[in-house]
């Protein structure tokens, strides 16, 4: 028996939400097919964080990273998301559309990891272009194998999460390869498609000025990157792995400092980069 469709929840990123649809696939090798329907965590509107403007993000379920400071370490499994028909979405999209022009801004697809979903997600950014939306991916880049070049067309900006240059570094954050997000980002500097890289600057975990060196070397090359965005590491998700019942190990572990945010906003800068 299938879940039947749940109604979808306006609400927040640090919203706790798990075990909406039990009877929902692993992610693991997850194929959508038609992408008539979606598993959701949330959405939130009116955010400034996610890409130009005022936008309305979407948090979809399923994510084949592990990051050690996931603040959703409950849109992992697509257990945890409401299954949502795809209609339902873009109908509740069309109310915020003549608002979200008018502020500039337009949807960002976030997670969880949208090229889970790929079927979903490339029917709502196409349903978001066709209501004359801007468009945004927020992403690993870890599934960009499967972005075919139609999909990358209905995405006008693509928020590029590169997590360390070290490979070691990127396997103990995530406990995924850095070499698919980096092969991405080169077929996007290729296409010459906007990105905003983003840095989750955690201490003694990505602050390493090699590991930082190393990401802004790769980057500053690049001129479709517009920015790079360093996010201080913060413990707002901690609530989360415990409720879950996940060995949180970051627990003990500051919030990025200022000086330390300028320290690698310096090192960005000084490689050529537009960081911020
Ligand atoms: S890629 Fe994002 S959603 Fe996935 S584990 Fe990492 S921080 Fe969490």
């Amino acid at each position: 028996m299938t879940s039947p469709p749940a109604a979808l929840s306006e609400g927040s990123r640090h919203d706790l939400r798990h075990d909406l649809s039990p009877d929902a696939p692993e992610t693991e090798n997850y194929a959508d097919g038609e992408g008539s329907f979606g598993y959701l965590h949330s959405y939130e509107t009116g955010s400034r964080l996610d890409g130009p403007g005022v936008r309305v993000t979407l948090f979809v379920s399923g994510c084949p990273l592990r990051c050690l400071y996931c603040h959703n370490p409950d849109t992992w499994r697509l257990k945890d998301g409401a299954k949502i028909p795809l209609e339902q979405v873009v109908t509740r999209l069309g109310h915020f559309a003549p608002a979200l022009r008018a502020m500039g801004g337009g949807l960002t697809i976030s997670g969880g990891e949208a090229m889970v979903q790929l079927a979903f997600t490339r029917r709502v950014f196409a349903a978001a272009k066709a209501m004359g939306l801007h468009t945004a991916l927020d992403t690993s880049g870890f599934l960009g194998p499967r972005a075919t070049d139609e999909y990358l067309e209905s995405v006008d900006l693509v928020l590029l999460d590169i997590k360390s240059s070290d490979p070691e570094t990127y396997r103990r954050v995530t406990s995924r390869e850095v070499e698919p997000t980096l092969r991405f980002a080169e077929r996007l500097a290729a296409m010459n498609k906007p990105v905003w890289v983003r840095y989750v600057l955690v201490p003694g975990l990505t602050d390493d000025p090699a590991n930082v060196e190393g990401v802004a070397k790769f980057v500053a090359p690049m001129k479709n990157v517009a920015w790079v965005e360093v996010l201080p590491f913060h413990q707002l998700g901690s609530f989360k792995w415990k409720t879950l019942g996940l060995d949180y190990t970051l627990a003990d572990t500051p919030a990025a400092s200022a000086q330390l945010v300028e320290r690698v906003l310096g090192q960005f800068r000084a490689a050529g980069c537009n960081a911020r």
